[in-house]
């Protein structure tokens, strides 16, 4: 397996190193909290209980980690396909690259790169999304939903253990942590653990709301660029539309984002809304 370099995976732009800082230090303070303040006092140290969650936490933890990984390092641009020389209709000509880049495609000027079917650039990853890493895109922002989740049920639990009481306040504490403590509902925990508890709460919003922000635009066969520009030519109907994304073998996605599901498109070639196919000669 090939080395990946640092540059690869490091985002370029300041503006992109702070939020993805920001992820990394909050994913490690998450498991910290959990693995030392909210674990020990709902579980007994490795009894069957502690190791189910502990497995549990460790699967949705993979799966975030791998598929934010391999958003990063996938390559998205054309790699050896060779362009052709004539500008084909629906194609366009990038300066920055001095190629004929295909239909979907267009630069990016933080990538520095001509981005297959792309999407957007994303912050969180420092990185572009596009044809070739939508799906490992798509199932980090699933996986990170799933585990905010998980880490909410947990916190409740936890939050319920130390008041041990159903009161109009806890019920508050439960769903904004943060307002408890401000309002003084919450004496026996901590800032620390009612800011972390938010935290989670806040995650599970923000990544339900990108999840059905994106899948919208998925199943409309849109990009988030295309969406913006009103272009609506390469809708295939949801389940192809979904296919294109996902691969033929999206059923097996969901265990390891190593599981390969190729994608029926390349890319370049696309089928549009009349079936007809765009056939370029490559020269
Ligand atoms: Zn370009
Ligand atoms: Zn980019």
């Amino acid at each position: 397996m090939a080395l990946i370099k640092w540059e690869v995976l490091l985002p370029k732009k300041f503006g992109d190193k702070i939020p993805v800082l920001f992820i990394l230090l909050e994913l490690i303070i998450e498991i910290v909290f959990e693995l030392y303040v909210v674990f020990p006092t709902l579980y007994e140290p490795f009894s069957q209980s502690y190791n189910i969650h502990l497995a549990v936490g460790l699967f949705l933890f993979f799966n975030f980690i791998g598929n934010y990984y391999l958003s990063i390092v996938t390559d998205l641009t054309s790699g050896p396909n060779v362009l052709p020389s004539v500008l084909k209709p629906d194609w366009s000509y990038c300066p920055s690259c001095t190629l004929n880049t295909p239909p979907r495609s267009s630069h990016c000027f933080v990538c520095n790169k001509c981005i297959l079917k792309r999407d957007h650039h994303c912050v969180y990853t420092g990185k572009c999304v596009g044809h070739n890493n939508q799906r490992y895109y798509m199932m980090m922002l699933i996986y990170l939903a799933l585990g905010a989740l998980y880490a909410n049920y947990l916190n409740i639990e936890f939050t319920y253990e130390m008041l041990n009481s159903l009161d109009w306040k806890v019920v508050i504490t439960f769903f904004a942590p943060v307002i408890g403590w401000i309002f003084g509902f919450t004496q026996s925990l901590s800032f620390l653990t009612c800011l972390q508890c938010s935290t989670c709460v806040v995650c599970l919003m923000l990544s339900l709301a990108m999840i059905y922000y994106h899948l919208a635009l998925i199943l409309r066969g849109q990009t988030t660029r295309e969406w913006r520009k009103g272009i609506r030519g390469y809708n295939r109907g949801w389940r192809l539309n979904l296919l294109d994304v996902f691969g033929s073998r999206w059923y097996l996605i969901w265990f390891s984002p190593w599981v390969s599901s190729p994608l029926p498109g390349d890319g370049i070639h696309f089928v549009k809304r009349d079936k007809s196919l765009e056939n370029v000669k490559d020269m």
